[in-house]
């Protein structure tokens, strides 16, 4: 073997044992001290070590080795090896020998020699790691008395920062602020709440906080106060008055918070306190404009419906309730003539007017708008009451009422309502006070009406009739009844009267007295006519053809269609539609419709007369008309009312004024060459009388009743003509006027 190849084994066995002193090394200080490097890390590390005390210890310089081992030392304590367990292991381990024992070229001495260098150069080690170790501590602990001087710096600045702030809210807040101990002394108040109760400073601080209180409040606020000062609460807020230096009391949302020591006991209490006395005095304000009207200063309809709907609620049972439902009649021409102004210093008046009427009574009277009042009794004693209140609030009302320099008299309409409470509400009770308003004024206003079941029931029924009016004729719901009109002499047919009826489909058969004076409030009694007309036309013509000499059909007209421009054309439509003669058509006019008559009507008529048509007066003597004034109108009949002959029903006991009556308007009738039918004959004795007055014609029951159609061509013989071919009637054979057909409508 070369001596260079020995070279080479004996580094190579140096190194291996070195590699291997470092592993049981690192083994002995493994968990020592807290290093944050992986195992082979420290095992690199601690073999680097090694090395270099391995390579001191060969040096024959005591100075450098002792150099190096203390270099290691504190290199261990850099590398965080600061523990003495991680000391005294490692000099245990060190101690233990160099690896690899002494060099190969040592000899006995020399290796005595060279362990010596080694523990040297371990004691250095021991040495420096001390040093090291004295040192980092050191180092420690000046950064942490600079950093705790830092930090009592930035705290004390800190400090003063937020007292700063906290001087500037103190003094600057515009709410006031109060510091007081746990025992209610008062410590410090800021300036606003110096002004806001009027006392300075030193006087809060010689004073105790519940010598500001208000006595009504005292008790709640110092219970309140009792719970956060034992630290049961960590605050309270309220909405209290305190005292002002003045004797007035101030308003106020208060907030207290508690402030604790920093052992969590009560402290300070720190009072923030804000002027609500003007916020609450608009809250108030608010409060009675939503509740009250501002121009009368009545309650207003919110505030009235509330009420009403209490009074139900609370209702004992059986208990009563009344509404006297007010509305000033012609309110509009007091506005429209003497001016808005003068129209609410009106309504004030009356307002206080009714407000005086019922003052005594405790009854809540209130204004539901426009010139529309209410006075609501709760708990009343039956309709008398309302009645009685009702009278007076009219006479209360009806005086003058001085405005100025005029004195305005308005009257006014009161829809009573009193009814029990129990199975209605607030509404309906509304409701029909409503309608009761509206019956007064229909009864003539100035007056009071009383609500009735029958007569709400009746208005109901026309309500309902009159919104299904417009579709019944398209629908075909209106039918016609027919009434002989017989001459007295020996009971021939005259005409014949067509009567309309409404076959409804949940009323069933109605007289035109249900609907006649509803078609003609809503114009539809036009087109209504129009068809009575056509029917009544074709009908005639079924059972009469062509024949002018023959009987007529006599159409009610309403005064309506008479003013209606269409109505000589409608005329002239149905008769060329169904054939029929002019002189077969006869049309009844009424004596009102005629009365005045305008230019339009007079030229109707004498259109209708030139045409050939029959024209008669219904109804006679119920008008205020006169004969010598129907003179000027081309008429051809008198239909002269039923009422006359009331007083001729009986053989035996005649009524000699109306007997008189009836002879006088026959002769002048026929002076005027009318001839007279007399409406309503029910007995025989009737009929003698008036053939025996020279009455012309009649027609009542005992001639024969109205009857549908059918019946009516039974009764009389009267067969519809087939196929409507127009040729001379059968000749009517006189009837026995004793027979009584029988009655229908
Ligand atoms: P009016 O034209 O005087 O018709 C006669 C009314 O007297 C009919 O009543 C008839 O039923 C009734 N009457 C007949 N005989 C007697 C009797 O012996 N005693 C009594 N007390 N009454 C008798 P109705 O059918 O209820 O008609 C009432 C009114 O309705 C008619 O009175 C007429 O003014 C109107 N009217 C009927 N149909 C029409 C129509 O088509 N158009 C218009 N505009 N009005 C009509
Ligand atoms: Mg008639
Ligand atoms: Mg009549």
């Amino acid at each position: 073997m070369t001596a260079s190849a020995q070279d080479e084994r004996d580094a190579e066995e140096r190194s291996g044992a070195l590699l291997e002193l470092a592993s049981r090394w690192a083994e002995a200080v493994a968990g020592t001290s807290y290093v944050s490097l992986p195992r082979p890390e420290v095992e690199q590390l601690l073999s680097g070590l090694l090395r270099r005390l391995v390579a001191a210890a060969r040096l024959r310089g005591v100075q450098t080795a002792a150099a190096v081992g203390a270099e290691v030392g504190a290199a261990l304590v850099d590398a965080h090896f600061t523990s003495p367990p991680t000391l005294s292991r490692t000099l245990a381990v060190l101690l233990d020998g160099p690896p690899g024992g002494g060099s190969a070229e040592e000899d006995g001495a020399g290796e005595a020699g060279a362990r010596q260098r080694w523990h040297r150069v371990v004691a250095a080690v021991a040495a420096g790691f001390s040093a090291a170790l004295q040192e980092r501590a050191l180092r420690e602990q000046e950064e942490i008395l600079r950093a705790a001087a830092e930090a009592r710096e930035q705290a004390e600045q800190a400090l003063h920062v937020s007292e700063e702030r906290f001087r500037a809210v103190f003094e600057g807040a515009p709410v006031g602020i109060g510091i007081g101990d746990v025992d209610g002394r008062i410590l410090e108040v800021n300036p606003a709440l110096e002004a806001m109760l009027g006392h300075p400073a030193e006087e809060f601080r010689r004073r105790e906080v519940r010598e500001f209180m208000h006595p009504a409040d005292l008790e709640q606020v110092w219970r309140l106060y009792g719970e956060l000062v034992r630290g049961e609460r960590d605050h309270f807020r309220l909405e209290k008055q305190f005292l002002r230096s003045t004797g007035e009391s101030v308003w106020t949302d208060l907030t207290v918070s508690l402030l604790r020591d920093e052992h969590g006991r009560p402290r300070y209490q720190l009072a923030v306190i804000h002027d609500v006395t003007s916020l609450r005095r608009l809250r108030r304000q608010l409060e009675h404009d939503a509740t009250h009207d501002s121009l009368t200063g009545l309650a207003n309809r919110k505030v009235f419906l509330d009420h009403l709907d209490d009074v139900f609620r609370r209702a004992a049972p059986g208990a009563r309730a009344g509404l006297c439902f007010l509305d000033l009649d012609g309110f509009k021409a007091v506005n429209d003539t003497l001016g808005h102004e003068v129209g609410d210093r009106l309504l004030v008046a009356v307002a206080r007017r009714l407000d005086a009427v019922v003052a005594s009574s405790g009854h809540e009277v209130a204004r539901l708008g426009g010139d529309e009042f209410v006075v609501l009794v709760s708990d009343c004693s039956g309709p008398d009451q309302l009645i009685a209140l009702a009278e007076d609030v009219l006479a209360a009302v009806a005086e003058p009422v001085p405005l100025g320099s005029v004195q305005v008299a308005v009257t006014a309409s009161i829809g009573i309502v009193e009814r029990p409470i129990a199975g209605i509400d607030p509404a309906e009770l509304l409701r029909a006070a409503d309608i009761t308003l509206y019956w007064a004024k229909a009864d003539g206003k100035s007056r009071w009406a009383l609500f009735e079941d029958e007569r709400n029931a009746r208005d109901l029924t026309r309500y309902s009739l009159s919104s299904a009016l417009p579709g019944a004729i398209s629908r075909g719901e209106f039918v016609l009844h027919y009434q002989p009109l017989r001459r007295l002499s020996d009971g021939a047919l005259h005409g014949i009267e067509a009567l309309v009826r409404w076959q409804h489909p949940n009323l069933g058969l109605l007289g035109p007295e249900s609907f006649v004076g509803l078609a003609e409030q809503s114009g539809l009694i036009v087109p209504l006519g129009r068809h009575v007309l056509q029917v009544a036309c074709r009908q005639a013509f079924a059972w009469f053809g062509a024949c002018p000499g023959g009987p007529f059909v006599s159409v009610n007209l309403a005064t309506q269609q008479l003013r209606d421009e269409g109505l000589v054309d409608d005329v002239r439509v149905a008769l060329r539609d169904s054939g029929l003669h002019p002189r077969q058509l006869q049309l009844e006019i009424t004596e009102s419709a005629v009365i005045g008559t305008d230019l339009l009507t007079g030229s109707t008529l004498d259109a209708l007369s030139e045409m050939g048509v029959r024209l008669a007066i219904d109804d006679f003597g119920t008008g205020w008309s006169n004969l010598t004034y129907l003179r000027r109108l081309p008429l051809d009949e008198l239909k002269l009312d039923g009422s006359f002959l009331r007083g001729l029903r009986s053989g035996t006991d005649v009524d000699p004024v109306d007997s008189q009556l009836v002879a006088s308007v026959v002769s002048l009738a026929h002076l005027l060459e009318l001839t007279v039918t007399a409406e309503g004959i029910e007995t025989r004795a009737q009929v003698d009388h008036l053939v025996a007055i020279g009455c012309d014609a009649g027609q009542g029951t005992h001639l024969g009743a109205p009857a549908d159609r059918d019946e009516t061509g039974r009764l009389l013989g009267l067969e519809p003509r087939p196929g409507g071919s127009r040729r001379a009637p059968r000749p009517t054979a006189p009837t026995a006027l004793d027979e009584a057909p029988t009655r229908s409508g």
